[in-house]
């Protein structure tokens, strides 16, 4: 079992390789090691904690933490996409964090959230019963962070908001019902 210690000491080493620094306040830190921690529990592989992994790793090898998609975010923002590894400026406090945008394909993103096929078929034809049917049986439910609206559907909220890194207990469930069987 990983231990939180590991899990930190992997990721200030790794920072240290690149020329990078792990984000400078502690309690958001925390969080981001923690949901790499349970993912890497969940997975057998630390995939990024503000990101929806599939479970299948050949799915998921591009968010497993560091992703192919930090050194550009850090480069160009100043971050990761979590803000998990920061620029030397925003670790001194000289320069602000900002919202980095998903810079991970789209059809990376639909194969991890298990939809490509029926949103392909939905764009050409309406939904079939079934397809509505594995739609409503699905675990997966629709959060919402109510600080910034950010939306998000997966089994349960990101353990941080990606887009304004509010914690996972400001999410909540949308409530919706739709009816399929017509
Ligand atoms: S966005 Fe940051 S925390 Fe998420 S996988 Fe990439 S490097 Fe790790």
């Amino acid at each position: 079992m990983t231990t939180l210690d590991a899990v930190r000491q992997r990721a200030e080493a790794d920072a240290r390789t690149y020329g990078y620094y792990l984000n400078p306040d502690p309690q958001f830190l925390q969080s981001l090691l923690e949901g790499l921690k349970q993912n890497e529990e969940r997975y057998s592989y630390p995939s990024c904690p503000c990101r929806l992994a599939s479970g299948t790793f050949d799915y998921d090898r591009d968010v497993v933490c560091p992703c192919d998609y930090r050194d550009p975010d850090v480069q160009q923002f100043g971050a990761c996409y979590c803000g998990l590894y920061v620029r030397k400026d925003i670790y001194e406090g000289k320069a602000q964090l900002q919202p980095v945008p998903e810079r991970r394909p789209v059809e990376k993103q639909a194969k991890a959230y298990g939809t490509a096929a029926i949103t392909k078929k939905a764009e050409i034809a309406p939904i079939t019963k079934e397809e509505g049917k594995e739609i409503s049986e699905t675990k997966k439910k629709l959060w919402y962070c109510k600080q910034c609206g950010y939306v998000v559907y997966r089994d349960e909220p990101p353990y941080v908001c990606p887009i304004c890194k509010a914690k996972k207990e400001f999410f909540a469930e949308i409530k919706t019902r739709v009816d399929f069987s017509g």
